[in-house]
């Protein structure tokens, strides 16, 4: 028997996937032929029950999807007011490759965009196991099952990210990356290579919305002051240059990857995740932006709704 909440899922999906506005990402070859058919909604309870349609077991790259997730690692490793030093909270209202560091110290506006993140990984330390292998151990915690990084797309980033070395260089130059910049970029590098699906996607968001609990596994993947601040900063600036449209239209936490894939949490809830590859100009899913607003506004979920 199919519960409402799927019935609701089928008809939104039907209502959405005429949609073709919008390309695929085009800043690395492997990523530019994505087909733009692909489309899936999914919805995780704090309980761990995922709602999905579409192509919800078709896995994508993680991309910037991953930065709230390393951010909260790194939060848990070193402390708030250590991560705090090295980046800032202010939302840039710039895009996600912008070069938005403080201009005396270096410090980059917030661990959403590029800059942050790879400021971000730097903090990430070696423990037992390596830096990567801690933060693909994160990731597939949240998820609730074992995660992989693509070498073929991780290769192509490497190759392809020249704007992202020059941030690494920059940041280093300010010393706030202050180690060797390129084992940094690697790491970021491979944390945005990291294949998932639409129903990981939901558990990870699920995850937060659960105070940093997996909700199927209940395995405790980060601490709820991590969780507090990541969801505080995807508020303000996961959504980059579109932020202030999209908490207004939708009043969510949220965080996009031009992978195509998007989530958004709501908090002591659900954890919403989409894909569809075709982006909009801020570099995010068009049917993942136009599905966050139905979805906000039919189940009430913005976070400021009137009554
Ligand atoms: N790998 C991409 C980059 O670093 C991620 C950007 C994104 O998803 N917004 O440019």
């Amino acid at each position: 028997m199919r519960s409402p909440i799927d019935i609701y899922l089928a008809d939104l999906y039907d209502d959405l996937v005429g949609l073709s506005a919008g390309t695929t990402y085009q800043g690395i070859p492997a990523m530019a032929d994505a087909d733009n058919s692909k489309f899936a909604i999914a919805m995780a309870t704090v309980d761990g029950h995922v709602y999905q349609i579409g192509d919800a077991e078709l896995e994508f790259s993680i991309q910037s999807i991953s930065k709230p997730f390393s951010y909260a690692l790194a939060l848990d490793d070193i402390g708030l007011d250590a991560v705090d030093e090295k980046i800032d909270v202010e939302p840039s209202g710039d895009a996600f490759n912008e070069i938005s560091l403080a201009r005396n110290t270096g410090r980059p506006a917030n661990a959403m965009i590029n800059a942050g993140a790879i400021t971000t990984i730097s903090l990430i330390r070696d423990r037992d196991t390596p830096r990567f292998e801690r933060i693909l151990d994160h990731f597939s915690a949240a998820a609730g099952r074992r995660l992989k990084l693509n070498e073929s797309l991780y290769a192509s980033e490497a190759l392809t990210g020249h704007r992202n070395r020059a941030l690494a260089y920059l940041l280093r130059s300010f010393d706030i990356i202050e180690t060797d910049p390129t084992p940094v970029l690697e790491d970021y590098f491979r944390a945005c290579s990291v294949m998932v699906n639409t129903h990981d996607l939901a558990l990870m968001a699920a995850t937060l919305a659960n105070g940093g609990t997996q909700p199927a596994t209940g395995v405790q993947v980060m601490s709820k002051d991590a969780v507090q601040r990541t969801l505080s900063v995807m508020t303000t600036c996961g959504m980059y240059d579109d932020a202030g449209a999209w908490i207004a239209a939708v009043g969510l936490p949220a965080k996009s990857g031009v992978g195509g894939g998007l989530i958004a949490v709501l908090p002591g809830q659900l954890g919403l995740a989409i894909y569809s590859p075709a982006l909009d100009e801020h570099g995010s899913s068009v049917r993942g932006v136009a599905a966050s607003e139905r979805i906000s506004s039919d189940m009430g979920l913005h976070f400021v709704r009137a009554a």
